[in-house]
């Protein structure tokens, strides 16, 4: 978003912390490896050039696609370039849908083309696309009082982001209606089904995501349109006009892929079969570039391995940087994972991932119980210099989740969410969105908790 040109206040910080310590001598030898690596991640920006020279040269890294395969291979090189260890990738299979041609005119009342993409998942239309009436509906409930008129129609579900809601919250509430809202339109006998954008911001960019079919017999096609297309439409209904619309989507599902988990460690010192994950995924849609989600959380979990070892930072046990594949449209990387480690779980003490975007750290969002949440308190403690020593309590990201259920203590890295929704799964999620300060203030987050946990 911008390309700062003075020292960000944090990194003042982190010098002033320094310079007291190097007045007094004796604390300079006490400085724990924590702190070590704290201070170097803040005063370091490579984490963010290195997620720029990823989604530059591969861009947008859908499952299925070459341009991941090709992500993943430079990936593996690079970090046997850095000196990791362990350095391999273990194969998944998984899904591999492609978006084609697609677009959505409003035919009547007037002609104009509208702003959409279509949703991960969806089958297509005929070449010639579907042309129907549309009604508009605010929600399931809206849905069903209408149910009679939505036959032969192209349903829009027009249901608003709450504001009165922290923004994750928000996303949950509303994207029930992405993911489910064909097949409850189905069922009562639509042809298509749109919906509004989740998004909490609008510049007219519509925002995709995976959707899924249930138990109504009939499989239609899915897709978002902008905020302000589904509100005008909403606003034509509402005076009375007819709307009709074309809609047209070149999508279709392929046979399953290969595609690969991408693994790299420092081996433990004392006891290198106890195990600390972290990680994102490292696919993405196939809008943007992936670089808010997920290759900045997914660079910066590489960056805390890269960091250790200049660092000459040895952990007591395993820290392993996990990057799953198929994360966005299908889980088969967290699965996979799951399947492949399932003997060395009992030894997995912690499995933090950041999948919210590399914005201002906050803290660390546990799930477990109250010991997990006590040893949190204390691994975070040394992050209160930057400010991301709060402990939250929540659900785990989507990759760690098939592991947490088995039991492993879950993270996540907690951030400023107030801008992710404007960017989420749309054109916009470009590299130019992330701050190389506050990415920085993520690696020394993420950092400090799985090199804490290794040696605790
Ligand atoms: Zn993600």
């Amino acid at each position: 978003m911008r390309t700062p040109t003075t020292r960000h206040p944090a990194i003042a910080r982190a010098g002033a912390f320094l310079a007291c310590a190097l007045l007094a001598a004796p604390a300079l030898r006490a400085q724990s490896d924590v702190d070590r690596l704290i201070t170097a991640a803040v005063q370091d920006t490579a984490a963010y050039h290195r997620l720029g020279e990823l989604v530059d040269t591969f861009g947008s890294r859908p499952s299925g696609s070459d341009r991941l395969e090709r992500a993943i291979d430079w990936i593996v090189a690079e970090m046997k370039k850095d000196g990791l260890e362990n350095v391999h990738t273990e194969p998944v299979m998984v899904p591999h849908w492609e978006r084609g041609a697609e677009s959505a005119t409003l035919i009547e009342p007037r002609r104009a083309p509208l702003a959409m993409l279509g949703l991960g998942r969806s089958v297509g239309t005929p070449p010639s696309g579907i042309t129907a009436p549309v009604l508009v509906v605010r929600d399931f409930a809206d849905l069903r009082a209408h149910a009679s008129e939505a036959r032969g129609k192209i349903v829009l579900y027009d249901y608003p982001f709450r504001h009165d809601l922290p923004p994750f919250e928000a996303y949950e509430d509303a994207v029930r209606y992405r993911v489910l809202g064909a097949d409850s339109a189905a069922s009562v006998g639509a042809v298509a089904a749109l919906v509004r954008s989740v998004a909490s911001f609008s510049i007219r960019n519509p925002h995709t995501g995976s959707m899924a079919y249930g138990s109504a017999a009939k499989r239609i096609p899915a897709a978002a349109l902008s905020v302000e297309d589904a509100e005008m439409l909403h606003r034509m209904q509402d005076r009375g006009q007819r709307i009709v619309v074309n809609l047209t989507m070149g999508a279709r599902t392929l046979p399953d892929a290969p595609s690969r988990n991408v693994i790299a460690e420092l081996r433990g010192s004392e006891k290198p079969d106890e195990v600390v994950v972290l990680g994102g995924h490292i696919d993405s849609w196939d809008v943007g570039q992936g670089a808010m989600d997920d290759g900045g959380g997914s660079v910066a979990a590489w960056e805390v391995l890269r960091l250790m070892k200049q660092l000459g930072i040895r952990p007591k046990r395993t820290v392993r940087v996990v990057l799953w594949t198929n994360e966005e449209s299908g889980l088969a990387g967290g699965r996979a994972y799951r399947d492949a480690h399932r003997s060395e779980l009992p030894k997995h003490v912690l499995a933090l991932e950041s999948d919210n975007g590399v914005f201002a750290p906050r803290g660390i969002r546990v799930t477990g119980p109250d010991s997990v949440v006590a040893w949190m308190r204390r691994l975070v403690a040394p992050l209160a210099r930057i400010g991301a020593d709060s402990v939250f309590r929540g659900d785990p990201e989507a990759d760690v989740s098939p592991i947490v259920a088995l039991g492993v203590p879950g993270a996540a890295l907690e951030i400023d969410g107030s801008r992710y929704f404007w960017y989420h799964h749309s054109e916009g999620d470009t590299l130019d969105k992330l701050d190389p300060y506050e990415m920085a203030r993520c690696v020394a987050t993420m950092g400090a908790v799985a090199l804490g946990a290794a040696n605790d």
